[in-house]
């Protein structure tokens, strides 16, 4: 049977929806679209201006004014108005001020309607927090990725040690932590799965199981 065409995958910080969503799309030869690039790419233009995360006017004049679209085959660049963006988007200050960035209404306005333009393109793989709640409430496939707090700080911890960057576990999972309780919430899309979404633990799974698990799923689904 063949997969839907639009599939959403939401989830908290680092349980896996980049990785899972790069593989689905590039098995099922759709498109990927990671949105927390998108806030991370206003974030980084906000930081560069001069602006700061917490001028909520300025932010928002960005969002709204500069459109930002993935580039590259690896999903993990945006251009930004004239800026390419890749590494310079994982940055920790961006990661603090992302997580500012995203809780304005106005930034997350401007953001959606990009991602459904992108979405009416084609075939799509989007990954975010809203995906399907807010962006594509109409998608066939809603996945929800989830994984232990600990086991979601590990990954993240070796990330970060891979890159030689100098962290505690206790640091990361802190700072996991915080993060999830902003997401979760938050006024504006706070983090949720949608009714109709099939929650995917991804705890003690390799990546292999859970895109072999998603595949299943999608091609049971229409
Ligand atoms: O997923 P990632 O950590 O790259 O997301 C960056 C920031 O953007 C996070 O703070 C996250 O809460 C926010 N975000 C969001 N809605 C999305 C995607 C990400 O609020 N659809």
């Amino acid at each position: 049977m063949e997969a839907p065409k639009t599939i959403a995958i939401d989830g908290p910080v680092a349980a896996g929806k980049t990785a899972l969503g790069k593989a689905l799309a590039e098995k099922l030869g759709y498109r990927f679209l990671d949105t927390g690039l998108m806030y991370r790419a206003v974030s980084w233009l906000a930081i560069q201006q001069g602006a700061g995360a917490d001028n909520e006017g300025a932010v928002m004049r960005i969002a709204q004014t500069c459109p930002i679209r993935p580039i590259g085959d690896d999903g993990a660049s945006m251009v930004i108005g004239e800026q390419i963006l890749g590494e310079e988007l994982r940055h920790p200050a961006v990661d603090l001020a992302s997580s500012q960035v995203s809780t304005y209404q106005g930034v997350r306005s401007a953001l959606v309607k990009q991602q459904k333009q992108i979405a009416d393109e084609g075939p799509v793989v989007m990954a975010g927090r809203d995906i399907g709640t807010v962006v594509l409430p109409d998608a066939p496939l809603k996945l929800f990725i989830v994984a232990s707090p600990e086991v979601r700080a590990r990954r993240r911890y070796e990330e970060m040690r891979d890159l030689g960057k100098e962290v505690e576990f206790q640091e990361v999972l802190d700072d996991l932590l915080a993060r999830d309780h902003r997401d979760e919430s938050r006024d504006a899309s706070p983090l949720k799965a949608a009714p109709d979404a099939v929650v995917l633990d991804t705890d003690g799974k390799t990546l292999c199981q859970v895109v072999q698990h998603a595949l299943r799923i999608a091609e049971g689904v229409q």
